[in-house]
C-alpha cells in the first residue's frame, strides 16, 4: 500500500528533492534540490551521522559533482569543510542544486543502488538547507524504466504520500527535515504484506527472498510481537474506541535479506533491516530455522525502539545534531533496556518457550562475564564512548569496554528482578512510568532514578550507581535464584579457557582476540599470530619432543593428554616464535535452568 496521505491541505513544501535511479550499474543516484527560498549565502550540508548508529560515517564521501543553477545563471557551491557547502546566489530566487550520490553499502546506514534494488536513507541522499530545516520538506521518487531482464520495481516508506502511482512512485511530504532524515525508502520487485496492529496500519517489505520464504507466517509473528508491544506500553484497550492511542499512525518494515548480513536501524515509523536468507521462515518447515528466532528478536527490539529511543531519548537527543557526535551516557537504557525487553516480549508473545528464553539470557551472561573490558567501563561510559569504542570494534575492544547492549540488559534484568522479588510492580511500570512523565519525549538519569523510586518505594540510587557507574559484578545469581532459575558451572570451552578468540580456516588457527589476563596472554600470544602447532616433552628419555600441527583448538585435547604444559609454536610478521603455555584448570561457564518453574512463570509469563 501507499501510506495514507495527510488529511489537511498541508503547507507547501518549499524545498523539493527530486531522487533519480541515474545509473544503476554505477550506483549512482542523481538528486535535484530545489530551494524556493534561499538566503543570499545559503549554506547546505550532509549530515556526518545517521541516528540510531554511533559513529561519523562521513556521508559526504559518497556525494560528487554539486552544481548550483539561479534561473538561467550558474551559481558556484564553495566547499567549507568535508560535509558543508556555501552558495553565493540572490536571496528568495529559487536555487536548484544538483548533485550525485554513489550507493553501495548494502547495510541499512547509508544507501544502495543497482539492477535489482535501490535502497536510501535521506542522511545519505539530502543535503540540508540551513536555515529551513524545520520547514516541509517534499520527496519525489522518479520511477526507473526497467531494466531488460529484471521486474518492474515498487517503492515503499513511511512518508505521507502527496502524489504516488500504483508501484508507490511519486511525491512524498515530510513535516520537516528530521522526517526526512528518519524516513528511509526501499525500491525494487520486493515482496510486500500489509497487517493492522492495534487499529494502526503496517506494511512489511521484504527484499531478496527465495521461493521458500513463508510470508504468511512471517506476518503472523510479527503481528504478535506488535500486538505485544503496543499493549506493553499502552495497555489492553490500545487502539480501542475510547482507550489509549499509540504514537504512530502507520508502520513499514524493510527488510533486505542477503547472504549473509544482519542489523537493523530504528526509525519513528518504520525500521530497516538486513537478515540473511537461511533465517527467514520457511515454507511448510516443522521447524523453522535457529536464526528465524534470532530475525524475531530483532524486529522486537527495532520495533521497541518506536517509544524506547525514538521518542522516550535522552535529552541529549532532543534535536540531533547531524554535525557532529552527539553524546550521552544513557544508552544502557535505551539500548541495554530494550535488548532485555525485545527477547522477554517474544516470550510474552508466544514466540519462544521458557527453556528457550533461559538459553537467550544464558547467552548474555556469559557473553558479559567472557568480556574483561567489563572491569574496565562502565555501561555509562561505554555508552559515552559509543563513537569511538564500541562502534570502532577492534582485537582490543573486549578488554576495554562493555557492550552497553549485553550489559545494559543484564541492568534491566537487575532492576526488573529486583522490583518483582520486593513486590513492587516490575521494570514494565517503570518504563511505563517514564513514557507518562515525559510524555513520550526527552529525559535525564535524574528522570529514571525518580521513576525506580516510585515504582520501588525506595531510592535506587545505590544500584544505579553500582550497576550502572561502576564496573562491580551485578548480583545475577541471588536475582535469578529468587525467581526459579538456578545457575550451573559447565567446563569452559576450549578458547575461553585460554583467553583467546580464534578463526579455524585452511588447516590453522588464526588469533583474533588475546582476552586480558588469560592463559595466552601470559604465555605471550598476540591478535593476528598464526598459532601453528605444539611441542611436548618427550614420551620417554633419549626421544625427541613430541610435536603436532594444530588445526583447531579442540584438537589440543587429542595431543595433550594429561600433559597442561606446553610450548606454543606460533607465526608473527615472518619469526617463528616458541612460546611456554600452561593450561589453566577449573574455568566455566554459566549454564541456567529452570528449578522451579511455576516461580520462573510468575516473571515470563506471557500477558
Ligand atoms: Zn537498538
Amino acid at each position: 500500500m501507499a501510506p495514507p496521505a495527510a488529511r489537511r491541505r498541508p503547507e507547501a513544501a518549499a524545498l523539493h528533492y527530486r531522487v533519480e535511479c541515474a545509473d544503476r550499474h554505477a550506483h549512482l543516484f542523481t538528486v535535484t534540490l530545489t530551494i524556493d527560498k534561499p538566503a543570499a549565502q545559503q549554506r547546505v550540508s550532509l549530515p556526518v551521522w545517521i541516528p540510531g548508529s554511533y559513529l561519523v560515517r562521513e556521508f559526504a564521501k559518497n556525494l560528487q559533482g554539486l552544481s548550483a543553477t539561479q534561473g538561467r545563471r550558474a551559481a558556484l557551491p564553495e566547499q567549507l569543510d568535508k560535509h558543508s557547502w556555501r552558495i553565493d546566489c540572490v536571496a528568495g530566487k529559487p536555487l536548484v542544486l544538483r548533485y550525485q550520490v554513489c550507493a553501495y553499502d548494502h547495510s541499512v546506514r547509508t544507501a544502495w543502488l543497482d539492477a535489482d534494488r535501490g535502497f536510501f536513507n535521506g542522511t545519505s541522499l539530502c543535503l540540508r538547507v540551513e536555515g529551513q530545516t524545520d520547514r516541509p520538506h517534499a520527496l519525489e521518487v522518479v520511477a526507473p524504466d526497467p531494466l531488460a531482464g529484471h521486474a518492474t520495481w515498487s517503492c515503499a516508506t513511511a512518508l505521507h504520500a502527496l502524489q504516488v502511482d500504483a508501484q508507490g512512485f511519486g511525491r512524498y511530504r515530510a513535516a520537516d527535515y528530521d522526517e526526512l532524515a528518519d524516513s528511509p525508502v526501499e525500491m525494487g520487485a520486493f515482496w510486500s504484506a500489509e497487517f493492522d496492529v492495534c487499529g494502526v496500519p503496517h506494511r512489511f517489505v521484504v527484499a531478496g527472498a527465495t521461493a521458500s520464504f513463508d510470508g504468511k507466517k512471517l506476518i503472523e509473528d510479527t503481528r504478535a510481537i506488535c500486538e505485544a508491544e503496543m499493549r506493553f506500553w499502552h495497555g489492553d484497550k490500545v487502539g480501542r474506541k475510547g482507550g489509549p492511542k499509540p504514537p504512530h499512525d502507520r508502520y513499514v518494515f524493510m527488510l533486505n535479506a542477503v547472504d549473509d548480513g544482519y542489523g537493523g536501524l530504528e526509525h519513528r515509523h518504520s525500521t530497516a533491516l538486513i537478515c540473511t536468507r537461511r533465517d527467514l521462515p520457511q515454507l511448510g518447515a516443522r521447524k523453522q530455522p535457529e536464526g528465524y528466532t534470532t530475525l524475531l528478536g530483532l524486529i522486537s527490539h527495532e520495533y521497541f525502539h518506536t517509544w524506547n529511543v525514538k521518542r522516550l531519548r535522552p535529552i541529549e537527543f532532543a534535536r540531533y545534531d547531524y554535525g557532529h557526535e552527539n553524546y550521552t551516557r544513557l544508552l544502557w537504557l535505551f539500548e541495554g533496556f530494550t535488548s532485555y525487553y525485545d527477547d522477554l516480549l517474544l516470550r510474552r508473545a508466544g514466540r519462544l518457550d521458557d527453556a528457550g528464553y533461559l538459553r537467550l539470557i544464558n547467552k548474555t551472561i556469559n557473553g558479559v562475564l567472557q568480556a574483561p573490558g567489563r572491569l574496565v567501563q562502565s555501561v555509562a561510559d561505554a555508552s559515552f564512548d559509543a563513537w569511538v569504542k564500541y562502534y570502532r570494534q577492534d582485537e582490543q575492544t573486549p578488554n576495554s569496554t562493555i557492550s552497553y547492549y549485553t550489559k545494559g540488559a543484564l541492568v534491566a534484568m537487575c532492576f526488573d528482578l529486583t522490583l518483582r522479588q520486593e513486590g513492587k510492580g516490575s521494570l514494565d511500570d517503570v518504563m511505563r512510568l517514564l513514557w507518562q512523565r515525559s510524555e513520550g519525549g526527552p529525559i535525564a538519569e535524574a528522570d529514571v532514578a525518580q521513576a525506580l523510586q516510585t515504582v520501588g518505594g525506595r531510592s535506587y540510587a545505590q544500584e544505579i550507581a553500582s550497576w550502572v557507574h561502576s564496573t562491580d559484578e551485578l548480583p545475577l545469581s541471588d536475582l535469578l535464584r529468587a525467581h526459579g532459575v538456578a545457575t550451573l558451572d559447565d567446563p569452559a570451552q576450549r578458547a575461553q579457557e585460554l583467553g583467546l578468540r580464534v578463526a579455524e580456516a585452511n588447516g590453522s588457527v588464526q588469533v583474533k582476540v588475546v582476552l586480558r589476563g588469560g592463559a595466552a596472554e601470559q604465555a605471550g600470544l598476540a591478535a593476528n599470530d598464526e598459532w601453528i602447532g605444539i611441542e611436548l616433552p618427550p614420551a620417554r628419555r633419549g626421544q625427541p619432543p613430541q610435536a603436532w600441527r594444530i588445526a583447531k583448538l579442540d584438537d589440543l585435547a587429542l595431543y595433550l593428554g594429561p600433559h597442561r604444559k606446553m610450548t606454543a609454536l606460533v607465526a608473527r610478521d615472518r619469526r617463528l616464535l616458541r612460546l611456554q603455555l600452561t593450561m589453566p584448570e577449573g574455568l566455566t561457564t554459566w549454564r541456567l535452568f529452570a528449578k522451579d518453574p511455576a516461580l520462573l512463570a510468575r516473571w515470563l509469563a506471557p500477558v
